[in-house]
């Protein structure tokens, strides 16, 4: 059966497919050529705390269930989203925009391999077993699921956030309650339907399709939830984080990037422009860890800045259901014109726009771009540093050069942001690579690639791009909590240290 029918509502409750409360209808879009993909109603208040009220009913039994039986839940649910890789990717596709062999290379195969990963890191959750360290008592640590977890997800990667958040959650025993961004709903839908085919019960994976100023407030503050998962921009995570406080809950925030890109003058010039421009380019630019600043020693410089400008030049802009199409639009018209409006201001404080900086006109293949959200790879080179263009999040398909001289200057403009996500060295020199892989300050650096990440490895982000740790065993300790728990070992029933109490009266 399809899980991409989405007739019976946009909300996913206690198992359920339904169309809530909320009377607000929202259109998700194909930005490739503005035609509506499903119209939705957003969730009201009342439905998320449906959401949760579902959420919390499954629990007890959730939690307490082996981790054997959560493990072949999520076995069932890899051969489920196997089942449908190719819908999963057709309609990830129409709702952001994104290479249709984008969507079957890399977003649909991840999230299956990280389904598979969590379905054996869920047999590998230890607590200590511990020993005698008082002498009169022994102690163990328990690691314990920490609730419902309330999560928050961006439009770039719909099906992938859905995957990072629920599985690590759901592995560790949590319930949940996910809230997708509005403009991308649907493949969260199709994952929590997924969920419900593979028999995983009723409850532990809800989904709430509204607004953030709404629904996604009334998540992160709602009494019923434990813990908070947040991907998206740093201005939207600082505003979670304050609300969570209120509730003292725990906090899980990945946010923006701004990823440099240190070629070093004994870098292979082919790698190093080839990675550029597939690092800028991935998902039209739309990646928390994107190339977007690449810093070039000298005499590399030039050379790199018409490679890429080469390169950029030929990439195949076209309709996203192509297979041969390497570039589709922005995921709406409202983020191109924000992307256009970072390289028109450039333009203005006098940068040097080497190619692109415009809307394309007609793709590859003969597709009409003008009436979709697209927008040229672009290469702009003569900034400042402390320029926006450097500085800001553009999350568009456009990259930065600027030329560096000593090492120290390389690395000091790389750290030079307030992010700290993600970052790559280019040099064949082991001593240089060492050095870098040291001092660039991101949750993850690569030496001589930039972009590909494994479900085994942690990713998340230092500095402003935030903290916790999304895939890899590492992400369960965000979704769990640890309990000490003691056992006397004397018998005795006046202990030595009630002496503190007592005194000498024994
Ligand atoms: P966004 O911050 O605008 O929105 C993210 C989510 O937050 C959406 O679901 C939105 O509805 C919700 N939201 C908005 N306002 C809210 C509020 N007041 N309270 C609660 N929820 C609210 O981000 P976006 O534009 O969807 O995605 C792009 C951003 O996500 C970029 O900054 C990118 O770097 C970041 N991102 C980070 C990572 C990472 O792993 N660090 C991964 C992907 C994307």
């Amino acid at each position: 059966m399809a899980l991409s029918n989405f007739t019976d509502g946009a909300q996913y409750i206690g198992g359920r497919a339904t169309i809530g409360t909320g009377f607000e209808p929202f259109d998700v879009v194909n930005p490739a050529d503005g035609s509506t993909v499903q119209q939705v109603r957003l969730a009201s208040t009342e439905d998320v705390d449906a959401a949760v009220a579902a959420a919390a009913a499954a629990l007890p039994e959730w939690s307490r269930a082996t981790p054997g039986t959560r493990s072949e839940a999520l076995l069932r649910l890899t051969a489920v989203l196997t089942e449908h890789a190719a819908e999963f990717a057709e309609v990830e596709t129409a709702q952001t925009g994104k290479p249709i062999k984008l969507s079957t290379e890399f977003d649909v195969p991840g999230t299956i391999d990280n389904t598979a990963f969590f379905a054996g890191a869920a047999r590998n959750l230890e607590g200590k077993a511990a020993g005698e360290y008082s002498g009169d008592h022994t102690s163990y640590v328990r690691r314990e699921a920490i609730g419902v977890v309330g999560s928050i997800a961006p439009w770039n990667y719909p099906l992938q956030m859905a995957a990072w958040k629920i599985l690590p959650a759901i592995a560790a025993g949590n319930t949940i309650v996910l809230k997708p961004a509005e403009l991308t709903p649907l493949t969260s839908l199709m994952f929590a339907r997924a969920c419900t085919e593979a028999g995983i019960p009723d409850g532990v994976v809800n989904v709430v399709t509204g607004a953030g100023r709404d629904a996604g407030e009334r998540l992160v503050a709602h009494p019923g939830v434990a813990m908070v998962s947040f991907t998206g921009s740093t201005g939207v995570g600082q505003r979670v984080a304050e609300l969570a406080t209120a509730t003292v809950k725990r906090t899980h925030l990945e946010l923006g990037g701004k990823a440099p890109f240190v070629v070093f003058e004994d870098a292979d010039l082919e790698a190093a422009v080839h990675g550029a421009v597939a690092g800028a380019l991935i998902n039209s630019g739309q990646d928390c860890t994107a190339a977007t600043r690449a810093y070039v020693q000298r005499p590399l410089y030039a050379e790199f800045v018409a490679g890429v400008a080469e390169l950029f030049a030929a990439i195949r802009l076209g309709d996203p259901r192509n297979p041969q199409t390497d570039l589709g639009p922005l995921v709406s018209y409202a983020h191109r014109d924000r992307v256009a409006g970072f390289v028109d201001r450039a333009r203005g404080y006098g940068a040097t726009i080497v190619t692109g900086g415009g809307r394309p006109k007609t793709g590859h293949d003969g597709t009409d771009l003008t009436r979709g959200a697209y927008y040229q790879p672009t290469l702009i080179t003569d900034v400042r540093q402390d320029s926006e263009v450097v500085q800001g999040e553009i999350f568009g398909p456009v990259l930065v050069v600027l030329p560096f001289d000593s090492d120290d200057e390389g690395l000091r403009l790389a750290n030079d942001t307030p992010y700290g996500l993600a970052a790559s060295a280019w040099t064949r020199d082991v001593h240089r690579s060492l050095r870098a892989t040291r001092e660039l300050a991101a949750g993850c650096v690569w030496v001589n690639d930039h972009i590909p990440i494994i479900s085994e490895m942690p990713h998340g982000g230092y500095k402003s791009s935030g903290y916790g740790k999304d895939m890899s065993q590492y992400s369960l300790d965000e979704y769990t909590q640890l309990k000490h728990v003691m056992f006397d070992t004397t018998a005795v029933a006046r202990k030595d240290w009630h002496r503190t109490i007592f005194g000498d009266r024994g």
